[in-house]
């Protein structure tokens, strides 16, 4: 009988592209689909700009374990 492995899993954010459907599944969110190319804009952008408008574009795109299900837009984009 094999035994269950019982090392803890990472969390992974499944997005779907809103262009072309495409899913990733990353530790990071995704800054531009890996198939039709679309830029993404990070989660709480709008949040962010406000917040703190001399870091670079690249720094607002967060790690899977800064984000969490208030963070990203139901339907496109999932915490698993
Ligand atoms: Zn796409």
């Amino acid at each position: 009988m094999k035994e269950l492995n019982k090392t803890h899993s990472k969390k992974r954010l499944i997005k779907k592209c809103h262009m072309c459907g495409h899913m990733h599944d990353t530790a990071t969110e995704v800054q531009k689909c890996h198939s039709c190319k679309k830029s993404f804009l990070p989660s709480n952008y709008f949040n962010k700009i406000h917040a703190s408008n001399s870091q670079e574009f690249r720094m607002l795109f967060s790690e899977v374990n800064d984000l969490h299900e208030e963070d990203v837009i139901k339907g496109i984009t999932v915490i698993w």
